[in-house]
C-alpha cells in the first residue's frame, strides 16, 4: 500500500542526516557536558556548537538559547516565569486560538486570580489588534501568542504585534513552534523578548525544545536543580538530541532558501485538486494570503472529520482533523470555533500538512482518493443535500 504522510504539523520524520549526527553520542561520546574531565569537555563542545546553529537559524546570540525538553516546556517556562516576576498586578494577554501549551498555563493562572485576557480572532483567524491595544493599557503586561497556528497555518502579524507590545512597554513571548523552519523567524528583525521552538516539528527528534530569551529580559527558571544552561534550566543536557537539533536547524536554514516556495506550490496543487474533485460544500479555513506554505485546513460540509481520517488511514494517508469525538459527541476545534466557522463545516475539517519529503505523487494520490471518501460519507449523512452527494 502506498503510504502518504501529511501530518507534519503534528510531527515530522527525523531527517537521516540528523540521526547520523546524533549517533556518536549514543555510542562513544556519552559524557556529561558538566563534567570537568575529558569525557565532559569532549561533548560540551558539541552542545555549544549546536547552540550556535540554533542561534543562527533565528538570528540570536548563542548565549540567548536555552535547551528544554519540548515546545510545551518552553511555553510553560516563559509563562510561569512571567507570573512569578510580575505577580498578580500584571495582566497576561494571549489569544483564543493558541495551542494548549499556551492556553493551559494561562488558564491555570486565570483560575488562581491572575488577570488573563484572551484576544478574539476574525473569520480568517487573524487576531484583533484593537483588542490587543486596549488590553495593553494595563501595566505591567505580558503577552504570549503564536507566530503561526498549528491547525490552520495562519500567520499572525508578529512584526506589528511586537511593535504594539513594545511601544506599550509590555513583554512579548512568541510560540514559534510551527513557524520555525517554514518561514524566516528572526529575533534580530522582530523585537520579541522570548520565543519557543520544538525539535520534532523541524525533523529533529521528539523531546528537545528551545526557549530563546533576549539578553536583558527578566527570567525565572521553571526547572530547578543543577546549574545547567547557566542556571536557567536544570537537568542534565540531552546531548544527542541537542546535537540533532543543531543539525536540523542547519538543514532548516538551507530549506528556507527554496523550500517554502516548493511546498506552497504542492499545497496549492492539493487544495485546487481537492476543490475541483469535490466542488460543493468545501471550504478552506484561514487567511489564504498569510498561511504557512505547508498547511491547508479544509472543511467538507455535513461529514465528520474523524470519519474522513479513518478512511484516509485505510488508504495509507495520514492527516489530522480539527474535531474530536469525545464521549459520543463531536467536539469542534477551539480554533475553528473562535473563527466562527459554521458547525456543519467545522465538524468536517481536515488538516493536511506537508514537509520537504512530500512529493507531487503523494499529492496526486490524495486528490485521487478523497472524492470517493467524501461521496461515501455524504451518502450516510442525514443532512447532506443530494447535489453534494453527486461528486
Ligand atoms: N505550540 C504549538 C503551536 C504546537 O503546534 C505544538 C505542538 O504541536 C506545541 C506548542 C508543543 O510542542 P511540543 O510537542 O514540542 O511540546
Amino acid at each position: 500500500m502506498k503510504i502518504v504522510y501529511m501530518d507534519n504539523n503534528a510531527t515530522t520524520r527525523v531527517a537521516p542526516e540528523v540521526t547520523e549526527a546524533m549517533e556518536p553520542f549514543f555510542r562513544e561520546l556519552w559524557g556529561n557536558p558538566s563534567s570537568m574531565h575529558y569525557f565532559g569537555g569532549q561533548v560540551a563542545r558539541h552542545v555549544e556548537d549546536a547552540r550556535a546553529k540554533v542561534a543562527e537559524l533565528i538570528g540570536a546570540d548563542p548565549s540567548e538559547i536555552i535547551f528544554t525538553s519540548c515546545g510545551t516546556e518552553s511555553n510553560n517556562t516563559a509563562i510561569a516565569g512571567a507570573a512569578e516576576i510580575y505577580g498578580r498586578q500584571a495582566r497576561i494577554v494571549t489569544s483564543r486560538v493558541e495551542h494548549q501549551a499556551v492556553l493551559g498555563p494561562c488558564r491555570k493562572l486565570g483560575q488562581t486570580g491572575f488577570d488573563v485576557v484572551e484576544l478574539g480572532v476574525d473569520s480568517a483567524g487573524q487576531p484583533d489588534l484593537g483588542e490587543l491595544r486596549k488590553a495593553l493599557q494595563h501595566a505591567p503586561c505580558f503577552v504570549t501568542t503564536m507566530w503561526a497556528n498549528n491547525e490552520t497555518g495562519v500567520i499572525f502579524p508578529i512584526e506589528e504585534i511586537a511593535g504594539i507590545v513594545k511601544s506599550a512597554g509590555g513583554v512579548l513571548h512568541v510560540d514559534a513552534v510551527q513557524a520555525a523552519g517554514k518561514l524566516p523567524v528572526r529575533v534580530d528583525e522582530v523585537p520579541v523578548d522570548m520565543l519557543s521552538l520544538s525539535g520534532h516539528k523541524i525533523h529533529a527528534p521528539k523531546g528537545i525544545g528551545v526557549l530563546y530569551v533576549r539578553r536583558g529580559t527578566k527570567f525565572r527558571p521553571f526547572m530547578l536543580g543543577g546549574h545547567q544552561e547557566h542556571g536557567r534550566r536544570a537537568g542534565t543536557e540531552n546531548v544527542p538530541y541537542i546535537v540533532g537539533l543543531g543539525r536540523a536547524c542547519e538543514m532548516a536554514r538551507e530549506h528556507l532558501r527554496e523550500g517554502p516556495g516548493k511546498l506552497a506550490a504542492l499545497r496549492d496543487r492539493l487544495e485546487k485538486g481537492l476543490i475541483a474533485a469535490c466542488p460543493s460544500g468545501v471550504l478552506v479555513n484561514g487567511d489564504k494570503g498569510r498561511r504557512l506554505p505547508n498547511t491547508t485546513n479544509m472543511s467538507f460540509r455535513y461529514i465528520e472529520g474523524e470519519a474522513i481520517l479513518y478512511h484516509l488511514s485505510d488508504l495509507g494517508i495520514a492527516a489530522s482533523s480539527g474535531s474530536a469525538c469525545t464521549s459520543g459527541s463531536l467536539e469542534v476545534s477551539h480554533v475553528l470555533r473562535a473563527m466562527g466557522v459554521p458547525a456543519e463545516f467545522a465538524q468536517g475539517s481536515i488538516r493536511f500538512s506537508l514537509s520537504r519529503y512530500t512529493t507531487g505523487e503523494d499529492v496526486d494520490y490524495v486528490i485521487a482518493m478523497m472524492p470517493a471518501i467524501v461521496r461515501r460519507l455524504r451518502a450516510l449523512s442525514p443532512f447532506s443535500p443530494p447535489e453534494e452527494q453527486q461528486i
